[in-house]
């Protein structure tokens, strides 16, 4: 089979290996729009830290080489033609396919004023990230501001501020990360921030970057105007659909799937941050962008478009702090629970959402040694209401009474004994 993949990130990369695997005849192209072999965005700021690749370039440098694919950087697709099954690239190029794995990931999603004036970073790609802490290390910027107090702006803060910046990040929720953590969660990474010597203004609207010709400046709500060395835009990210339009893949915020990750094109499908694939606790389309969903899609596309009958079992929410110095750990959600368990000891933070009396969400910080009973009991929908107020506690997760829950059908007899 004729495979093309769009995007060499975690999700293109995983199913080009999967095609080689499972179909060593067939010819894979992979297309990445970036100078570089395939890498791994979450390694990024390890990389600037340590000046290790290891884990950057995640499959070896020469992955392509060694399996046989082929790869062409800087190759960016403009379009896809369904009628014809071609890909086409920007300098006009087209490349035919059989079947096609969109893996084209996403790109920075800044919904205010000067965001695409000169000198506005981002932190999404290798490309920019390089060019930043290139102008940090010559000496020329001493201090960041940084837009946006979600997971990618607070990442970029601990890699400067690790680097000798004075780093400011401006915030609209009045809390870190709120997308993922809840006010109290929030609370340890804020101290944490806040040792490392990142200055936090949160609850405050950035209504524009400012600059004639290059930025100058962030404009706040109410007027007042904030300068810095070096300005970042990590206001959210969005999937990078353009170059489907007119084609037959629909895509809303992020690629339409079915369960077999399979677009609105039969001959094409979709993997990673692009595919607004099912939850796997409500089953709601949603794009979950994080490394280890992507890598799980890219598989199962890549065996769906051999013609295999794999159901994806869904994307997971689940988020760690690496760089914070407390380890921090949000999976599933906190809306709408009917019950908060919370404990706040010395081990650390510990919040668990119930709803039904089921887990739905759960927050760990400091010791996060629970969270993979806690991420499994979820994932099971385990009635864990009958554990009381054991769950929170230090050491739950260790007793033998959990791991006998675990096994099926045995949730409620353990936890009564
Ligand atoms: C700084 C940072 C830190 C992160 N940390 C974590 C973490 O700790 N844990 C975690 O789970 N997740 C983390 N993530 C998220 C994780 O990196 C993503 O979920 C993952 O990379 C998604 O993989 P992907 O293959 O779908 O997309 P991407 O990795 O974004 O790759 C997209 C690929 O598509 C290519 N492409 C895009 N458009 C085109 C085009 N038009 N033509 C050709 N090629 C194109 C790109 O060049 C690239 O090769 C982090 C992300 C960033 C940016």
């Amino acid at each position: 089979m004729r495979a093309v993949i769009i995007g060499t990130g975690p999700a293109g990369i995983t199913a080009a290996l999967t095609l080689r695997q499972l179909d060593p005849s067939g010819a894979v192209t992979a297309l990445s729009a970036e100078p570089y072999p395939p890498y791994s965005p979450p390694a990024i700021a390890d990389h600037f830290l340590t000046g290790r690749d290891q884990t950057l370039y995640w499959q070896g440098r020469d992955v392509a080489q060694r399996l046989g694919i082929e790869e062409r950087r800087e190759a960016c697709v403009a379009a896809v033609d369904s009628c014809n099954r071609e890909v086409v690239l920007a300098d006009g190029d087209r490349i035919r396919y059989e079947r096609l794995i969109v893996a084209s990931g996403s790109r920075l999603h800044a919904p205010l004023t000067g965001a695409e004036l000169p000198g506005v970073y981002d932190f999404k790609s290798l490309r920019v990230a390089t060019e930043m802490i290139g102008r940090v290390r010559s000496g020329e910027v001493k201090s960041a501001l940084i837009v946006g107090n979600g997971f990618i702006g607070i990442e970029l803060a601990l890699l400067l501020a690790d680097l000798g910046v004075d780093v400011t990040i401006i915030g609209r929720r009045s809390w870190v990360m709120p997308r993922v953590l809840d006010p109290e969660t929030s609370a340890v990474a804020e101290a944490a921030l806040e040792a490392r010597g990142v200055t936090l203004r949160l609850g405050l609207e950035a209504e524009a970057f400012i600059g004639d010709g290059g930025v100058t400046g962030v404009r706040l709500a109410g007027g007042e105007v904030v300068t810095a060395g070096m300005y970042i835009a990590a206001t959210g990210v969005k999937p990078h659909v353009e170059f489907l339009g007119g084609s037959d893949v629909t895509a809303r915020w992020g690629v339409e799937v079915d369960d077999r990750l399979r677009t609105t094109d039969p001959n094409i499908f979709a993997a990673g941050d692009v595919t607004e694939a099912a939850d796997r606790l409500t089953g709601e389309p949603y794009v979950h962008a994080i490394f280890p969903n992507a890598v799980a899609q890219g598989r199962v596309a890549a065996l769906n478009a051999l013609g295999r009958d794999i159901r994806y079992e869904g994307a997971e929410a689940m988020n760690s702090l690496k760089h914070l110095g407390v380890p921090i750990v949000a999976m599933g959600s906190t809306d709408h629970p009917d019950e908060i368990l919370r404990r706040h000891d010395g081990a650390g933070l510990r919040s668990i959402y119930l709803r039904d009396g089921q887990i739905v969400g759960a927050q760990l910080a400091g010791d996060i040694s629970a969270a993979g009973i806690y991420r499994s009991l979820m994932l099971r929908r385990a009635k864990v209401r009958p554990f009381g107020k054991r769950i929170i506690e230090p050491g739950f997760g260790m007793s033998q009474i959990v791991w006998d829950a675990m096994q099926p059908g045995r949730i409620h007899a353990c936890a009564a004994a």
